[in-house]
């Protein structure tokens, strides 16, 4: 019986061996880019947002496996979520993959689903801006498309 580590290594290299939604958006679509130096990852959001939902997502760049299967489970948690839930999402995801004391105003109904096999990596603390890094950059996008 394959126990629940080897279920997320699954999940990761699955993600890494077959990103979901790779590429570029043209405008109106907004996009950011992100840098992690300690790893040398780099990832592009590119995202369109229409009536306050994530219509489109796509995903660009390069880096170590932790960071670019986060970037697309990531692409495929958000795409056709509406802007709030992107943010609770986000804010939960964060929260996993930080040591932090819990934030009360944490909505714990948000469902994480596959994005849980991320959180192994919560014990290699220099692995966790590889896993924070699509995340973070996606708020930016999310910032610019508000402007
Ligand atoms: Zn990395």
């Amino acid at each position: 019986m394959p126990g629940l580590e080897d279920l997320y290594r699954e999940i990761i290299l699955d993600h890494y061996k077959n990103p979901r939604n790779r590429g570029e958006l043209a405008p109106p679509a907004v996009s950011a880019e992100g840098h992690n130096p300690l790893c040398g990852d780099e990832i592009q959001v590119y995202l369109l947002v229409e009536n306050g939902t994530v219509s489109d997502v796509r995903i660009a760049g390069q880096g170590c496996s932790i960071s670019q299967s986060s970037a697309s489970m990531m692409s495929a948690a958000v795409k056709g979520k509406s802007v709030d839930d992107v943010r609770k999402l986000v804010s939960r995801f964060k929260h996993m993959m930080s040591i932090e004391e819990c934030d009360s105003e944490l909505d714990t109904s948000v469902n994480l689903g596959d994005l849980e096999a991320l959180q192994g990596v919560v014990k290699f603390p220099v692995r966790i801006k590889c896993a924070t890094l699509a995340w973070n950059t996606l708020l930016e996008a999310l910032e610019s498309a508000h402007a």
